[in-house]
Parts: C-alpha cells; sequence; structure tokens
C-alpha cells in the first residue's frame, strides 16, 4: 500500500509553493518557509529558495534549510522539516485534495528575461561612447588587454562602431526591469548581448566598471545565464548560420572584457575572425552550434583564447571536448597575462 506521505512526495513543489505563502521571480521564490528571508543577501536581492529544475527539491541560500514538499509544508507549519509525526502536515495535504503533479518529463528549456524588457533595456542603452559617464572611460583607459597590438581599450569611436558594447541606462531616465537591481546600475554598467546558440538572443551580460569584492560580471537575477555566448552583430550572425568572413578563425575568448579587447583588435586590423565570448556555463554549448562546413572540413580552426590560469586551462579543455567530437579541431592561443 501506498503511504499518503509517498503520493504527497509525488506534488510539485511549484504548485504547492504558492500555497505556503512563496512568490516566484525567475527562477527563485520567496520567503523562506524556514527563516523568512524575503532576499539572498544585502547585494544578491533574489528570492531566497532555489527549487531544483526537476521539482524534487528545494534549498534557502540564506539558512542552507531544504527537502521535499513534506518539508516545505512542514517548516510552514511547524518550523522543522517533516518527520512522519509532524503535526498537521497530513491534513493539510488531505484538504487540498488533488494538487498538481510533478511533471513528466522534467522541463528542459532554459528560463531567459522576457525579450521584450530585454529588447527595451538594450534599447536604451548608449552605443555613443563619447558619452559614457567617466566611471566606465577610466575603467576601459586603465586596461591592457590590448598593449601588445599598440591600441587602446578607450577607443570611442571603434567600440561606437563595432556594436558589441553599450552602457546600460540611468535607471532613473528608464522603465527598469525588474531582474537588474538598480543598486547594480551604476557599478555593473558595461553591458554585451548574449545569444542562444542558434543566434537568438537570450540574456545581456554586464562588467563592473569599478572593483567590486565578487562577481565581476552579472546577468539577470532568477534567470539562466549557461549556455549563451557574448558576441557582437558578426558572432550573432555566425550563430545564425548566415554568411560571414570567418577565414582567420572562430575565437572562442573568456569573458566580456576580452571579448571587447578582441573586437578592438579585429577591427582595427581588419581581420576575418568571428568572436564569441563565453563564461562558465558557455563552452559546452558549443556542441550545438551549427558549424559551417569550412570549420568541419577544418578550413577554419577554431580558436580557444582563454586565461593563462586554471581556470582559463578548464576553459580550453571544455572547448576541446564540446568540438572534437564534431573532427573540429582547437588551438588554443592564450593571453601572455591573466588580467581578469
Ligand atoms: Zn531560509
Amino acid at each position: 500500500m501506498t503511504a499518503w506521505w509517498q503520493t504527497a512526495k509525488t506534488t510539485s513543489l511549484a504548485g504547492v509553493a504558492p500555497l505556503v505563502g512563496l512568490e516566484r521571480r525567475g527562477r527563485s521564490w520567496g520567503p523562506c518557509v524556514a527563516c523568512g528571508a524575503s532576499k539572498r543577501s544585502r547585494r544578491d536581492r533574489r528570492p531566497p529558495v532555489s527549487i531544483r529544475r526537476d521539482g524534487v527539491l528545494w534549498y534557502c541560500w540564506c539558512c542552507r534549510a531544504g527537502g521535499s514538499v513534506l518539508d516545505l509544508v512542514s517548516y510552514r507549519l511547524t518550523g522543522r522539516s517533516w518527520s512522519p509525526g509532524a503535526d498537521g502536515v497530513r491534513d493539510w495535504f488531505d484538504s487540498r485534495g488533488v494538487l498538481p503533479s510533478l511533471p513528466s518529463p522534467p522541463p528542459r528549456t532554459l528560463e531567459r528575461p522576457p525579450r521584450s524588457e530585454l529588447d527595451a533595456l538594450w534599447g536604451s542603452s548608449s552605443r555613443s561612447a563619447k558619452n559614457w559617464p567617466p566611471p566606465i572611460r577610466r575603467f576601459l583607459e586603465q586596461r591592457d588587454d590590448i598593449d601588445q597590438h599598440g591600441l587602446s581599450m578607450w577607443d570611442p569611436e571603434a567600440l561606437e562602431r563595432i556594436g558589441v558594447v553599450r552602457c546600460l541606462p540611468d535607471p532613473r531616465c528608464h522603465r527598469w526591469p525588474s531582474w537588474w537591481p538598480r543598486h547594480w546600475a551604476s557599478v555593473w554598467r558595461l553591458a554585451v548581448r548574449c545569444y542562444e546558440v542558434d543566434g537568438r538572443a537570450a540574456t545581456i551580460h554586464a562588467r563592473a566598471v569599478r572593483p567590486v569584492s565578487t562577481g565581476r560580471t552579472r546577468w539577470p537575477g532568477g534567470y539562466d545565464a549557461a549556455r549563451v555566448f557574448m558576441a557582437g552583430p558578426t558572432g550573432r550572425a555566425f550563430l545564425r548560420g548566415e554568411n560571414v568572413p570567418m577565414s582567420a578563425g572562430i575565437w572562442v575568448l573568456e569573458g566580456l572584457t576580452d571579448l571587447v579587447a578582441a573586437s578592438l583588435v579585429v577591427h582595427h586590423q581588419e581581420i576575418p575572425a568571428v568572436l564569441l565570448g563565453g563564461a562558465a556555463g558557455s563552452f559546452r554549448a558549443l556542441s550545438s552550434v551549427r558549424w559551417p562546413a569550412e570549420v568541419l572540413r577544418g578550413d577554419v580552426p577554431v580558436i580557444a583564447r582563454t586565461d593563462d590560469d586554471d581556470t582559463g586551462d578548464e576553459y580550453a579543455r571544455q572547448i576541446c571536448r564540446a568540438v572534437q567530437p564534431l573532427g573540429i579541431r582547437v588551438l588554443r592561443a592564450p593571453w601572455e597575462t591573466n588580467h581578469g
């Protein structure tokens, strides 16, 4: 015979969470039934509770409470995790009648911010670098990424022409999206668009232009940032399967500033290369890119330009593992230094 709690455990957490007072924002839920927190920290304002993708387990990033749907209800009713004697939990489930069941099979698509809000934010961002605020100018002036090429990263005309990076708008002059906390706006302000492997717009990444202790790059709060590539117009066209000049290779770069630096070099030296910027969670998706025949034949190389450190080495390995089964050879071209 199936015990009542075994049946209850097949109930969808996402279906039960609203019934015990949790609200959803992106992939996060709050407030926590155990500690009552409504955000993860002062810096990270996402609600604290995550529900695993298969909908079976939850976890609070503040108090580390977590468990099954039974624990969720038990914390709400008794303040403790579930045990067979927990008061009221069985009655709670009995009184609800039929509850939503776990989805089967579990959903596989990644969640991105609403496209219209994403487009609105990007559309209100400034491409005109000469009008960017002083902190961005100083940030780019102080970087030495491309000194070896005799170029500067503060090159307003080239930045505007390339169009890979923009300055996010002042939140006071824009209908600000809920997924980009206002207090990020003055620090994480240098933004690039990110695309799915087929070139559809997915999300944005933004780089801090002042020193921060954690998270130099941020993406929309509560949404997935895996399996996307940062790219300018040419990179996006490549992902969409369009014909673009690529005889100098498909360059896979680590991080936002490397993408911007490489874009400037490619622009000034008129190099026929495709540039894709990745972050943790991106590189494996290279296996799903629609690689053109030139690349599959080996006429055009894929070049992993990741940092010369342990993380960069691991990313280079991920790039190799993603494309080598397709017969694609990967060359490694590390930057001379790790410049962060
Ligand atoms: Zn909690």
